[in-house]
């Protein structure tokens, strides 16, 4: 028997809806998968551990997630925390789950669920099926890198100035991590930068390129120029399967393969850190893409399936469970094929259920497709 430990950071607002309904996931899978167990405990982040201890997140609660084989993450932050310095704020308690834990891969995958395929933006021909994974840097380039200031100058105008940085070791591992993606999915790999016009693009290209030689000669690499890559996106997203690239273009480029989906309420996230140089087991945080959402909290009108799907990215990339991953998708898509719907992705025609009703249905369609 396997056990995996988990800590589950529910947070605040509707963070504590959809981290329930995957309590009830993970109830399932402890009932019914034979060979694993998952040991689950939970403790407080963002406003609702200032309210409690003071603090946005706990030296205890930081230890037990520095201990545990996963993290999965609700939401923080609402208007009762927003008057705090900055330092104390919700938010202080996710970026030290980031920073403690070394998290500086963000895998944002933008998934199209063909019962969804008339709720986005683009024709359904173009996002239907569409099946991307958006490889992020997110702990170097222009958001950290040094000078990172306004100053004044002597005509009395003002300067600003940002520093986008990155070395070979930074550009090498988030590389690694995306061509071993690639290998479990569409063998594809697209790096987006803007060589054309940054160093940073240059040494980018450089060493994903020699990365590429040494490490990944099976997979099939693609340099893209990062407006290039904003542009296909939404012309023909389907063309791409890892799309690799740094902080800054990840942010925006991830925000836009989204949107291809429809709902905030469906978007998963992980995040991870290096592998472990004993085992090669990673440290991760799972989490859904979207926020606390106070405008509807406690009412039952979450989606829970953002904060599901994080737990499915769990079992893939924490617990090489790919197959009971595969088929919490398939749950999650045989209940949408099925017609119904939380109120963010309600459609004319279809049944329109609560949050706890939502999970109850994927669970209920997990138990059908047998674990
Ligand atoms: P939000 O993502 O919380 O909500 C944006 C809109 O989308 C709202 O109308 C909300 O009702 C809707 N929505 C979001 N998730 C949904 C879901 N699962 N089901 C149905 N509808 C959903 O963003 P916001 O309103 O800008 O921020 C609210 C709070 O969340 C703020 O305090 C913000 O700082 C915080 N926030 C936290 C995180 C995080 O914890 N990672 C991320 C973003 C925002």
């Amino acid at each position: 028997m396997t056990t995996h430990r988990l800590l589950l950071l529910p947070g605040d607002g509707i963070g504590v809806e959809t981290i329930a309904e995957v309590e009830r996931v993970i109830a399932f899978f402890n009932e019914k998968a034979k060979g694993t167990a998952f040991d689950a405990e939970s403790d407080l982040v963002g406003g609702a551990a200032i309210d409690k201890h003071g603090v946005p997140l706990t030296d205890d609660a930081m230890a037990k997630a520095a201990a545990a084989d996963a993290v999965i993450f609700g939401a923080v932050g609402g208007p009762k925390w927003d008057g705090l310095p900055y330092e104390v704020r919700p938010e202080a308690g996710l970026l030290r789950l980031r920073k403690d834990l070394g998290l500086f891969a963000n895998l944002r995958p933008a998934i199209c669920y063909s019962a969804l395929a008339d709720a986005s933006s683009l024709k359904r021909e173009l996002v239907e099926g569409l099946d991307i994974m958006i490889v992020r840097e997110l702990t170097g380039g222009v958001y950290f890198g040094e000078p990172k200031e306004i100053v004044t100058l002597e005509n009395g105008k003002k300067r600003a100035v940002d520093t986008q940085v990155y070395t070979e070791e930074e550009i090498e591992r988030i590389a690694r991590v995306a061509f071993d993606l690639a290998r479990q999915r569409g063998k594809k790999v697209h790096s987006a930068e803007k060589r054309n016009v940054m160093r940073t693009g240059v040494l980018w290209n450089e060493v994903v390129t020699a990365t590429h030689k040494a490490y990944a000669p099976d997979i099939t690499l693609e340099h893209i120029l990062a407006d290039n890559c904003a542009m296909q996106l939404v012309r023909n997203p389907k063309q791409f399967d890892v799309i690799v690239t740094d902080n800054l273009f990840g942010d925006i480029l991830s925000d836009e393969a989204a949107m291809a989906t429809g709902s905030l309420g469906i978007l998963p996230s992980a995040s991870l850190g290096a592998p472990d140089a004993k085992d090669g087991t990673r440290k991760a945080l799972y989490e859904p893409v979207h926020g606390s959402a106070p405008d509807i909290a406690g009412k039952g009108l979450a989606n829970p399936i953002a904060t599901i799907a994080s737990f499915g990215m769990a079992l893939r990339y924490s617990f090489d469970m790919g197959r009971q991953a595969d088929l919490l998708d398939k749950a999650i898509s045989n209940t949408l094929a099925a017609e119904l719907r939380t109120a963010d992705i309600m459609q004319q025609g279809m049944r329109q259920v609560s949050t706890a009703a939502m999970g109850a249905a994927i669970v209920e369609e997990l138990g059908k497709l047998g674990v």
